[in-house]
C-alpha cells in the first residue's frame, strides 16, 4: 500500500555536505555561517533597508519580537484564534494576554470587524497569521493597526518565498522547522527595517549580552560585556545556519515542486462541489501546507477513508482558545466552523505527480460513493 506522509524534509547530500563543513570545521557555535545565512536571506527578501536576525525557532522570533516592542504584563495582543499554538505561547512567554480573534471564513485570515470591540486602552500589538500562505487582506491590518496605535508582527511561518513580502513592512517572523518551506533542522528569522528592533534581537538573542552577536562573527568572545535586559539562549548555531544555506540554494527547486503540487490539486478538487478551495494566488505565494474545507459534515468521514488508502492528512489548526491555558470562554463561531472543516492534503516537495494524483483519485472516489 501506498504511505503518503502529509509533511517531510527535503533534504540530500548538499545538507549532508554542510553539516560535515561545519564539523570539520570544529566551529559550531554561532559564527561565519549564521552570518552568511543571514546576509544571504537578506538579498532572497529583496528588502534593501531590511536585516534579518536568524533565531532558533519562528516561536523565538515571536517571542522575542513581542520583547523588543517592550510589551509585557498586563498589556494585550490581538491574534486570531485558529493558528499553531506557537504563536500564543510566544505572547505569554513574555506574560502579556494574547486575545483571540476570529477570522474569515472564506480563508483563515484574521477579521477585523470581530478584532475591532477587542481593542482596550491595553492593546499593544496584532499579530496576523499568513495562514497556508494567504496574504491578501494584509494592507487591511496595517490601516487597523494605525487606526488603533498597535504594532504589527507577521506570523509567517507559511509563508517563506512569497514575493509580495517584499512590498510591505512591519515585523515578520519566518520558520525553519523541519518540515517548512526551507528548514535548518530547528531555525526561524525575523525580517524587519525598524533598526531597534534588529539591535534588540541581536543582543536578546544570546542572553541579553551586549554586542555579542558582532563578536562572534568576528570570532571573538564577550569576556568583558554589560548585561542590561532579560536576554534568552535562542541564538542560530553554524550547523543550522549551514543546513538553511544549503536550502536557500535550491530554493528554486522548492518553489516550483510545491506549487506545482498545489496546482494539481486546485485543478482537480475545483469541480467537487463538497470542497471549498482557499484564495490564495500559487503565482507568488509558495505553499506549506494545502489545506482545503470539506462541506456538509463529511471532513472526518474523509479524513478516515484516505487514510484507510495510506494518505496522512492533518486538521490544522485547533483554535486556541479551546485549549486550557488560553481559555477565557470566548464565543468565535467562523473558527469553529472552519475548525470542523478543514483538512490539510500532502503536499511536500518529496511527493512525485503519481502520489498527488493518487490522493486526487482517492478524494473523487470518496465523493463519487
Ligand atoms: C510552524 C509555525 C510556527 C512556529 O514555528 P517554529 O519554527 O516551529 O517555532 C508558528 N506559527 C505557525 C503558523 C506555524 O505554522
Amino acid at each position: 500500500m501506498k504511505n503518503i506522509k502529509l509533511s517531510s524534509a527535503f533534504f540530500d547530500q548538499a545538507e549532508i555536505d554542510a553539516v560535515a563543513r561545519v564539523l570539520k570545521s570544529q566551529v559550531v557555535n554561532m559564527e561565519i555561517e549564521t552570518k552568511l545565512f543571514e546576509e544571504e536571506l537578506e538579498s532572497f527578501f529583496k528588502r534593501i533597508d531590511s536585516k534579518v536576525t536568524c533565531v532558533h525557532s519562528c516561536s523565538a522570533a515571536i517571542q522575542l519580537s513581542v520583547q523588543a516592542l517592550g510589551i509585557s504584563q498586563g498589556d494585550e495582543v490581538l491574534v486570531p484564534t485558529f493558528t499553531f499554538v506557537s504563536t500564543f505561547q510566544a505572547i505569554k512567554a513574555n506574560g502579556a494576554t494574547p486575545i483571540p480573534c476570529d477570522i474569515d471564513l472564506e480563508d483563515g485570515f484574521i477579521n477585523l470587524d470581530d478584532a475591532k470591540p477587542r481593542v482596550t486602552s491595553k492593546s499593544r500589538a496584532i499579530i496576523p497569521v499568513l495562514f497556508a500562505g494567504c496574504s491578501s487582506k494584509i494592507d487591511k491590518v496595517y490601516q487597523f493597526a494605525k487606526d488603533h496605535n498597535l504594532s504589527v508582527i507577521e506570523d509567517a511561518a507559511h509563508s517563506f518565498g512569497d514575493e509580495n513580502i517584499a512590498k510591505r513592512d512591519g515585523i515578520l517572523c519566518f520558520s525553519f522547522d523541519p518540515i517548512k518551506n526551507i528548514s535548518c533542522g530547528d531555525g526561524g528569522c525575523v525580517l524587519t527595517s525598524q533598526n531597534e528592533i534588529t539591535e534588540k534581537l541581536k543582543d536578546m538573542r544570546l542572553l541579553g549580552v551586549i554586542g555579542d552577536t558582532e563578536k562572534r562573527f568576528n570570532g571573538l568572545r564577550s569576556w568583558d560585556s554589560d548585561v542590561k535586559e532579560q536576554g534568552w539562549r535562542l541564538h542560530m548555531n553554524n550547523i543550522s545556519a549551514a543546513i538553511g544555506r544549503a536550502q536557500l540554494v535550491k530554493f528554486p527547486k522548492i518553489r516550483e515542486l510545491r506549487q506545482r503540487n498545489a496546482g494539481s490539486y486546485t485543478n482537480a478538487l475545483n469541480e467537487i462541489r463538497d470542497i471549498q478551495l482557499l484564495p490564495i494566488n500559487f503565482k507568488t505565494a509558495v505553499p506549506h501546507i494545502f489545506p482545503v474545507l470539506i462541506k456538509n459534515g463529511k471532513r472526518n468521514q474523509l479524513k478516515n477513508f484516505l487514510a484507510e488508502k495510506g494518505i496522512e492528512t492533518g486538521v490544522q489548526y485547533k483554535p486556541n482558545h479551546l485549549l486550557t491555558y488560553f481559555n477565557l470562554g470566548y464565543d468565535l463561531p467562523n473558527s469553529m466552523n472552519f475548525y470542523s472543516e478543514i483538512l490539510s492534503l500532502p503536499i511536500h516537495p518529496l511527493l512525485s505527480e503519481e502520489d498527488i494524483e493518487y490522493v486526487i483519485e482517492n478524494i473523487k472516489l470518496f465523493f463519487n460513493n
